[in-house]
């Protein structure tokens, strides 16, 4: 039997379209080695990328205002929205499509070839299988701690650059990323935005200790903890390509599920998320990217002041909009020229991709 699509990947790319494709009346199949294995990461959007048609009971908590610190103090005027993870993946209901526990080994436009050697045919095919690790690919890495929320009464902190981490100011930076994921727990989190290599956990575990130890929180040793390593490049835009696969992943913040959300729609109804202005946006992200990766440790927090700086609307048009490369492409210029001259040429050559991306000494940059 032909199916109207077949979409390979169940993460949340692929769980959403197959679910805005059922909602469409499509037939569809979905592929996943595990199509049931159940999400564990913590999630988390601007609350204006989220579509309409979201179940209102997978966000699991919403800051107004949340704060950012590089070497000083914002306040971000645009509300932040953490999900709830069980809620999201069973409100994305696959009732009615076909399941099938296998990997695809190849996609063309109509066939998935599985491992088990059957094909499958469909109307559509679309990868949504993520990314994968590949050394040189730059990734974001972090290491949270869930600790009950009176541990930290102060406002949630989107980013927190102070340097109160332990950690040597030559070194790989990371910052603190501290949202409320319910009434009753906050995630603690250091992180290594993206790093080729990134921070490992051990180290990120480690300054999160001195951190919270220079701010006074305790920590009994036994709580619940959150792992993130997730490479932030390597998608590749395509009318046949979803999610992180398909280039939806920002690559100089690594999220994703919001995108893939709010797209999830116009690629059911068959069109395709790559219209020029897209394509433009994800090759000035992808600048923006190398630009990160060749800043000096200790100018970071200096560039997220200029970031946050920024009109809330610049600020939106460079996180989140995927169609806008006026928007995208005046957040940067303004950014540049908002640093101190000495930066600029790195940035420069950084962003033209000239000449070595990385200062840092183990840091071989590949991007893609
Ligand atoms: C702890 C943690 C916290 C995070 N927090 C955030 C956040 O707050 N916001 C955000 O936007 N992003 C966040 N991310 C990143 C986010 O998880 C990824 O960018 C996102 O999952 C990408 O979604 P995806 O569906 O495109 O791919 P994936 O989630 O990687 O899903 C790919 C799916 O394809 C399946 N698959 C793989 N190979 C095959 C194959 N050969 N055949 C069939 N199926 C296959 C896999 O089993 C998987 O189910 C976080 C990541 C981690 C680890």
């Amino acid at each position: 039997m032909t199916v109207d699509i077949a979409i390979c990947g169940l993460g949340p790319a692929g769980r959403a379209l197959a679910y805005r494709c059922l909602a469409l009346g499509m037939t569809v199949t979905a592929v996943d080695p595990n199509p049931r294995r159940r999400w564990r990461a913590t999630y988390a959007a601007w609350s204006d990328e989220l579509p309409a048609w979201l179940d209102p009971a997978a966000v699991a908590a919403t800051v107004a205002e949340p704060r950012a610190h590089g070497l000083r103090d914002h306040r971000i005027a645009r509300s932040y929205s953490v999900l709830d993870t069980s809620r999201l993946q069973y409100s994305l209901d696959l009732a009615g499509a076909t399941l099938v526990p296998d990997r695809a080994v190849s996609l063309d436009r109509h066939t998935v070839t599985l491992a088990d050697g059957r094909t499958l045919r469909a109307g559509r095919v679309i990868d949504a299988r993520g990314l994968r690790r590949r050394a040189g690919r730059p990734e974001q890495t972090a290491y949270g701690l869930l600790l009950p929320r009176s541990a930290h009464p102060e406002p949630s902190l989107f980013m927190d650059w102070r340097p109160d981490n332990g950690a040597d100011p030559r070194a790989t930076p990371s910052f603190l990323y501290a949202i409320p994921l319910n009434d009753d727990t906050v995630l603690l989190e250091e992180t290594c935005l993206v790093g080729a290599p990134a921070l490992e956990p051990d180290e990120l575990a480690r300054r999160l200790t001195h951190r919270l130890r220079a701010r006074g929180i305790g920590s009994r040793g036994d709580e619940p903890v959150e792992r993130v390593r997730f490479p932030v490049a390597g998608g590749v835009p395509g009318a046949a390509r979803f999610g992180a696969a398909g280039g939806y992943l920002h690559p100089a913040t690594g999220y994703s599920v919001a995108a893939s959300l709010s797209a999830a729609d116009a690629v059911a109804a068959g069109r395709s998320g790559w219209s020029p202005a897209a394509r433009a946006v994800h090759r000035l992200r992808c600048a923006g990217s190398r630009a990160l990766l060749a800043l000096p440790p200790g100018d970071i927090p200096r560039f997220f002041d200029a970031f946050f700086d920024l009109d809330i609307e610049l600020q939106r048009a460079y996180l989140s909009r995927r169609d806008d490369p006026i928007g995208t492409l005046t957040a940067m210029s303004r950014i540049f020229f908002a640093v101190p001259g000495a930066l600029r040429a790195r940035l420069t050559a950084a962003t033209l991709g000239v000449g070595s991306l990385s200062h840092r000494p183990s840091g071989s940059v590949i991007m893609e």
